[in-house]
């Protein structure tokens, strides 16, 4: 028997449509920031209601320029996780600002808001939350925390494009709503990033942000009257951007069943396998607020005999692709060199040693899922402490 296909964690999706429409792009002899992007915004902007949205060539870039729009930078403290993509706190660093990190909770894996208000001091300016996986917390407590303490929130949504709250989507409402469009996440330009902004006036600051400050009067003025970067989104970028909008709703159905697949027959497989008093976590079972970006376990790494990197291997030599998201921020050497320790924030340190990506992408089969469940049920039960 040949060996069974590889399945990575996570794999684009690119139709003929776009392809086409890139290639018609290239050929139009305007490739850069031009009417493909302003059609891309435009659209989002109705996605999300009417709010104005200007794109960035990353997500990083674009909580770069979230946090420049609100006005932070030195002195100031934000509230964070510490399970996110370091991007998050580099971002806070990056302008100035001072990362302050608030545990998690365990069961969604997104900073503990019950948490937050201990963590307010007279310098703090925001709160940025990040909805791992895809998930988003509780809006009306984030909101409730933000208006009392009069704070900003800048919510990195990055991981939550199609995700909602109570039957609103994520970035139709709220302050400062942040997406990337990287080539992993549900909707993607290959790389690129969008942000949700209040009104015009944040809107043009940004577009002046994202092209070295830059202002225009009349045919010949310029002007540059703040320091920006060079964060712009190009037509090619863009014009992929609207094809997946088209696939989009057909993604997230599918993503959904897969998810739906994976609660089934991993608990099927435990059950078979004798192991259900095994503490293997699984996410929040949401169908309504979720995009299911990402489907994470949490490994009973106290109740089996190897850790997450042997984990990973077995599974490797299965054929089955996993990913980390993420290991606590705090343990990096950049921030433990700031003084930052991963044992004020032992939840999120202990998530982030067992936590476990698993494929979930569109193009994945059911048998696929079956084939993972399986797979890593056999691996617990073949490492069991007695
Ligand atoms: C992807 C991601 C980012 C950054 O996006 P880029 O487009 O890669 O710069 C930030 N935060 C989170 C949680 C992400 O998943």
């Amino acid at each position: 028997m040949s060996a069974p296909t590889f399945i990575p964690f996570t794999r684009p999706n690119f139709n003929q449509e776009t392809i086409d429409a890139v290639a018609e792009v290239l050929r139009s002899g305007w490739v850069t920031s031009g009417p493909k992007l302003a059609e891309f915004e435009s659209t989002l902007s109705e996605y999300f209601g009417g709010r104005p949205v200007r794109c960035f060539a990353n997500g990083t870039a674009t909580m770069k320029i979230a946090l420049q729009v609100a006005g932070i930078g030195p002195g100031d403290e934000v509230i964070t996780t510490p399970i996110s993509w370091v991007a998050t706190s580099n971002v806070i660093l990056g302008v100035g600002a001072k990362p302050v990190f608030v545990d998690i909770d365990p069961i969604t894996r997104n900073i503990d808001l019950n948490k937050v208000a201990n963590a307010i001091t007279p310098k703090t300016r925001a709160i940025m939350p990040v909805y791992l996986a895809g998930l988003p917390v509780d809006m009306d407590r984030l909101y409730a925390i933000a208006n009392q303490y009069k704070l900003r929130v800048i919510e990195d949504a990055a991981q939550a494009f199609g995700s909602q709250w109570q039957g609103k989507r994520i970035g139709s409402i709220g302050d400062l709503v942040s997406f990337s469009f990287q080539a992993n996440k549900n909707l993607s330009t290959v790389e690129g990033g969008c942000l949700v902004l209040n009104n015009e006036a944040e809107a043009k600051l940004a577009e002046k942000l994202r092209l070295q400050g830059l202002t225009r009067q009349g045919m010949d003025g310029m002007d540059v009257d703040v320091l920006g970067g060079k964060d712009n989104l190009t037509d090619v970028n863009a014009v992929i951007g609207l094809e997946q909008l088209k696939q989009l709703p057909s993604y997230q159905t599918r993503r959904a069943a897969l998810a739906r697949q994976y609660f089934d027959l991993i608990r099927t497989e435990l059950k078979s396998a004798g192991l259900e008093d095994l503490n293997l976590e699984l996410p929040v079972e949401s169908f309504t607020d979720t995009n299911w970006h990402m489907f994470q376990v949490v490994l009973p790494l106290d109740q089996i005999t190897i850790d997450r990197a042997q984990v990973m291997m077995e599974l490797k030599d299965l054929g089955i692709g996993t990913g980390v998201h993420y290991p606590a921020i705090t343990g990096f050497t950049l921030y433990k060199d700031q003084g930052y320790k991963t044992s004020d924030t032992p939840i999120a340190e202990r998530i982030g040693r067992s936590i476990l990506t698993l494929p979930l992408f569109p193009a994945m089969t059911d048998e696929d899922i079956g084939r993972i469940a399986k797979g890593l049920v056999g691996i617990l039960k073949k490492y069991r402490k007695n």
